[in-house]
């Protein structure tokens, strides 16, 4: 017997019962994010390594342990991954910013607000909610003195405004400020304090985090360490003036917008671009892997890519964990099919085919089975479309250039002329 493929660990297809729901959360992001202004951006899905290991930090997690290298690995004399090749994106923050750089879109207009849609990837354990393939809609907002806290709030009403118009409502977002590159600096000076003492009972891996990334083991999911991190007191003693008056003028404008928030000393996100702001948004009823989105502000990161001086601010949204979460938003009613075209036998199959072509071609949604078989079965074929209106051909329809028309909606029945049908379903249809 031959083989039977799958797809691979971690990755998922996106079946047709499904892509009606998929659909609709790119329809809503579309319009709101119009709305707002922002404009969309399509970049490829691999890049040089060296991109996300610059951008996101040598040692964060996604790129010590999650990249998916096109290119064979290769180790230097002592051991070490050299990142010298291309790798599947991990996300798209850094992308996106190669490609301001590269067109020079700071030239072309002072404020550049743009956004997408595509799959990411990582070499993650899967799990539910948790994949190696995995899509995102999300935003970044790029420009010379862009640091506006308006445009923080601006854009985290707009990751809430977008959540709530999948229907979803039962989410928490947290916010917290990193401060300047400086402050973050002070910041991490006092973690190591804090968790000096205890550095004999954090994990593995956050004993190496405490020297290469302090602020990832607010993130660790062992036990031990989520304890220890429980009862370290972390304050936001390591601000400076202007950044902790930046945090309130942002908190200030969420509270006139109305955005519910709850402050989390502890929200670090452990990519090294984030300076200020930083935010995340999760669902409870998810499980272990509740995180729908997540962002922040990122000024450094233009310039750090070869860029001139530009602020930046961005989110992205998991389109997987959405999908989780809206699993009881019902399909919406403009995917059914406006009608259905019988043909009741070989001689009737032309006439019911150039009366479907004709339907389409004049903007009316229609199918047909596409070969001859019972009223019966061709019915209960037009009932599972879900087709508003049912077109019959047989003999007598043929010889005198007619259609029978069946209404689904009431079960009303008549014979149209051929030449009056389309005319007729636009009238019919329009109710
Ligand atoms: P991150 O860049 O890790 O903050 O990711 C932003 C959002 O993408 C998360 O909040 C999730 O909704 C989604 N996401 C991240 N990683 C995965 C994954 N491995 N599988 C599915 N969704 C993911």
């Amino acid at each position: 017997m031959s083989k039977k493929f799958s797809v691979p660990r971690g990755t998922s297809d996106i079946l047709p019962e499904n892509s009606s729901q998929w659909q609709k959360i790119e329809l809503k992001s579309r319009e709101i994010l119009k709305n707002y202004n922002y404009k969309e951006i399509r970049t490829p899905i691999f890049e040089e390594t060296d991109l996300f290991a610059r951008s996101m930090g040598q040692t964060s997690d996604v790129v010590q342990k999650q990249m998916l290298n096109l290119t064979s690995q290769r180790k230097d004399e002592e051991g070490n991954i050299q990142l010298s090749g291309l790798s599947l994106r991990p996300e798209n923050t850094a992308s996106v910013v190669r490609s301001y750089i590269q067109n020079s879109m700071d030239r072309k207009e002072s404020l550049t607000k743009l956004f997408y849609f595509g799959p990411m990837f990582r070499g993650e354990r899967p799990q539910k909610g948790r994949l190696r393939q995995f899509n995102q809609v999300g935003v970044e907002v790029i420009g010379p003195n862009s640091g506006s806290p308006y445009l923080d709030a601006e854009v985290i009403s707009l990751s809430v405004e977008m959540l709530k118009s999948f229907g979803l409502d039962s989410f928490d977002l947290k916010i917290n400020t990193l401060g300047s590159p400086e402050d973050k600096k002070a910041f991490s000076i006092l973690l190591r304090n804090k968790l000096t003492a205890h550095l004999g009972n954090l994990c593995d891996d956050c004993k190496q985090r405490f020297e290469r990334n302090v602020f990832r083991i607010l993130d660790c999911k062992v036990k031990e360490c989520r304890d220890i991190v429980k009862n370290i007191e972390i304050d936001h003693s390591y601000l400076s003036k202007e950044s902790s008056e930046y945090y309130s003028k942002v908190k200030e404008t969420l509270d006139l917008l109305g955005v519910k928030y709850e402050e989390s000393l502890n929200l670090v996100r452990g990519l090294d671009y984030y300076t200020h702001i930083v935010f995340e948004i999760s669902d409870p009823s998810l499980g272990s892997q509740d995180a729908l989105g997540a962002g922040g502000r990122y000024n450094g990161l233009v310039k750090q890519l070869g860029g001139a001086e530009a602020d930046a601010v961005g989110f992205a949204l998991g389109i997987e964990r959405i999908m989780l979460a809206t699993k009881n938003v019902v399909a919406d009613s403009s995917e059914q099919l406006s009608t259905y075209v019988i043909a009741l036998d070989e001689g009737s199959l032309p006439s019911a085919f150039t009366a479907m072509s004709n339907i389409r071609n004049n903007g009316i949604s229609s199918d047909m089975s596409f070969r001859v078989a019972s009223m019966k079965s061709q019915m209960r074929a037009a009932n599972k479309a879900g087709a508003q209106v049912v077109l019959i051909f047989g003999e007598d329809e043929v010889t005198n250039k007619t259609a029978t028309i069946k209404d689904m909606r009431d079960g009303s029945q008549r014979s149209v002329k051929d030449s009056e049908v389309v005319q007729f379903l636009k009238e019919i249809l329009k109710g």
